[in-house]
């Protein structure tokens, strides 16, 4: 899945990533699922120790056009997980009261403390997509976010955070269906927002502040990942084997206890 790891520094142009790529997994929809099923079985165990521990912090940065899947993952990847201990944090339009600080403020505030793995349902990097496509503040000012951000996520990395970023990729047209199916759909109305299409108009604009991005944030302690995402088995099983592989990399244990045990007798 490294194929997917953004590397620091390199020009990002989207039109060479395939949101229908599904090459690093041989097998079909059925056997992807069975997999990722078996990656979630793991996770489980990594994420008792990792809260057991209560040492390591994980943050998870999940971006994405609208019906790109963010919540399909949220649910699939971590079915079943401990929810003591696991946290997801959606950003929305800043409040009154976040928009008198700084934008990096209501980020920091909800990053996982020792022991969490957090969620980000949208991010600090809407303040350079949404804000950057609709002018809400003036080029020279979100141009420097670039820099802010590398340096926030390289604190939160230093202070013992590991940072994974997925960008699910998912075609206009594939987005084009996903709308139809919410508009076809009565119990998916409630998922529909008008405001969605003016988003949708500015696909191209979207695609481009997406490409600075990645071109400019993804970072020896923060990497980006590029998820094909059209098939929503394919992005599940990359996401789960991406999480997975990186958290055994640390040597994540139960602590020990203090007593010594092997004198307790229970009467
Ligand atoms: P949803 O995730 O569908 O509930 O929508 C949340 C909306 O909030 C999206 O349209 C985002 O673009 C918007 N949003 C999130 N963060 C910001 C931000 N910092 N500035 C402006 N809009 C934002
Ligand atoms: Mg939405």
């Amino acid at each position: 899945m490294d194929k997917y790891r953004i590397r620091p520094h390199t020009k990002i142009n989207l039109n060479e990533f395939d949101p229908n790529d599904i090459s690093e997994f041989k097998g079909d929809k059925e056997d992807g699922n069975k997999h990722t099923a078996k990656l979630n079985a793991e996770l489980e165990v990594l994420q008792e120790k990792l809260y057991a521990e209560h040492k390591r912090k994980v943050l998870i940065v999940l971006q994405a056009m609208d019906t790109g899947g963010k919540d399909g993952v949220i649910r699939n990847v971590f079915d079943g997980v401990n929810p003591q201990g696991v946290r997801v944090a959606s950003f929305k339009v800043p409040s009154a009261l976040e928009l008198d600080h700084d934008y990096l403020w209501r980020i920091h505030s909800l990053s996982p403390g020792k022991g969490e793995i957090v969620i980000f349902n949208r991010s600090h990097y809407e303040d350079v997509l949404v804000v950057r496509v609709h002018n809400i503040v003036p080029e020279d000012t979100w141009k420097k976010r670039f820099d802010h951000i590398n340096d926030f996520e390289r604190l939160l990395s230093d202070e013992g955070t590991i940072v994974l970023k997925f960008f699910l990729h998912i075609s206009k047209d594939e987005q084009k269906e996903r709308l139809q199916a919410r508009l076809d759909d009565p119990e998916k109305h409630w998922k529909f927002s008008v405001g969605d299409l003016k988003e949708r108009a500015l696909w191209d604009d979207y695609m481009q502040a997406y490409e600075d991005v990645l071109s400019k944030t993804s970072t020896e302690w923060a990497p980006w990942y590029v998820v094909p995402a059209n098939k929503k088995w394919y992005r599940d099983l990359v996401i789960s084997t991406v999480l997975v592989t990186m958290l055994k990399k640390f040597d994540i244990k139960y602590p020990e206890n203090k007593d010594d045990l092997s004198k307790v007798v229970i009467e």
